[in-house]
């Protein structure tokens, strides 16, 4: 097995905080005013420190594992998970999440854009290195067998990417959550009732198998950029591999999410569904912030049953599985509230 060293000594958790770059609409608005945010350039917090600056008062300071900033590339982003994604490989459960508000640059850390290949994101870079690993080990008499599957977790029920909506099995059961019932075996694997699972033997394989559940969604581009941001989108790779001549066997899980916009949504105007809305969300995201830092302070008991998100990642939650979460911050100062928000959340996780 591939040890880091340094995640050996920190445990298995670790955040990373990357700050985007303003947008055309951020300048206009925040055009002559000092910066919200500042990086610490002392030896001990370079590069993991990152402090807040609100217009008057203290400002508040925060440290990570690392903390990129709006010039920082994907490529720099990837070099430092790159250890942790081939873990999987290794037989490692892995959780990448994406954390923050709407519009803060989780989808563009994950995926990118295919075009120009640098703005690609995590997931098509991880499956590229896997993919490629992995054929330098079938050389030494490793066979794997890969397979991916893209689900949603909407208001506590778990929705088939794969499956196209308007085919979607038992839309009753759906409706009440009870639809793809989760179930873990002694070993730590998962299985989803009814979820569809793709055989992958390289990223263009998972490019055409994203496509497709990005078509078969049948609501219009703004909808589902608009439940995009109020639901989980959890991709998993399943990685089982076996060498005949040395008989040694490895099953790895690589799980990359994409979480709800984290933005507290206004309590005043929500009723009926709205509400429902809001509050699976919220419930959602601060069991998610419960069980990581059980986890990270080895409490006895982990919360996981508390929300469907923690109970579908629980094997690779805690135990000897690796955990990394991205906290996305927006620059503008019209943010200021979120960014404060979502720091203090992964300070707490961290
Ligand atoms: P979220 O998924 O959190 O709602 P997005 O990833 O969609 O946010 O990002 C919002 C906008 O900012 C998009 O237009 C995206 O391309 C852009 N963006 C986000 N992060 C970066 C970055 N690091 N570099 C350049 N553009 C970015
Ligand atoms: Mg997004």
């Amino acid at each position: 097995k591939l040890h880091n060293t340094i995640q050996e000594l920190k445990g298995n958790i670790r955040v990373f905080c990357r700050v985007r770059p303003p947008l055309p609409e951020d300048e206009k608005e925040g055009a002559g005013e000092p910066p919200i945010l500042q990086y610490p350039t002392s030896a001990e917090l370079a590069g993991r420190g990152v402090e807040l600056v609100p217009a008057a008062g203290p400002k508040y300071p925060f440290a990570f594992d690392k903390v990129f900033g709006p010039e920082a590339p994907q490529a720099e982003v990837f070099q430092e998970i790159s250890m942790l994604v081939q873990s999987a490989l290794d037989g490692y459960k892995v959780c990448i999440f994406a954390y923050g508000q709407t519009g803060s640059g989780k989808t563009h850390t994950m995926l990118g854009v295919p075009q120009p290949a640098e703005a690609r994101g995590m997931i098509p870079r991880s499956l590229e290195q896997i993919f490629q690993a992995s054929q330098h080990l079938e050389a030494q008499g490793w066979t794997f067998t890969m397979q991916a599957s893209m689900l949603e977790i909407y208001n506590e029920s778990l929705r088939d990417l794969l499956v196209p909506a308007s085919a979607q099995k038992d839309k009753a059961a759906d409706a009440g959550g009870k639809a793809h019932a989760i179930k873990h075996d002694a070993q730590g694997n998962t299985t989803v009732a009814d979820l569809t699972l793709v055989e992958v033997a390289t990223w263009h394989e998972v490019e055409l198998m994203m496509q497709k559940a990005a078509q078969s969604r049948t609501v219009g581009r703004t909808a589902m950029n608009e439940r995009s941001s109020r639901s989980h989108c959890v991709f998993t790779l399943r990685i089982a591999g076996s060498n005949e001549t040395t008989e040694q066997t490895v099953n790895g899980v690589l799980n990359l999410i994409d979480l709800a916009g984290s933005e507290r949504l206004s309590r005043s105007g929500a009723t009926g569904d709205r509400l429902k809305e809001t509050q699976a969300i919220n419930k959602s995201l601060s069991c998610l912030g419960d069980v990581i830092s059980a986890i990270a302070n080895r409490d006895a008991h982990v919360p996981y049953r508390n929300s469907k998100l923690t109970y579908l990642l629980q094997p690779c939650l805690g135990g000897d599985s690796k955990t990394l979460m991205f906290v996305n911050i927006a620059p503008d100062r019209s943010s200021f509230n979120e960014s404060l928000c979502s720091l203090r959340f992964a300070a707490k996780v961290n």
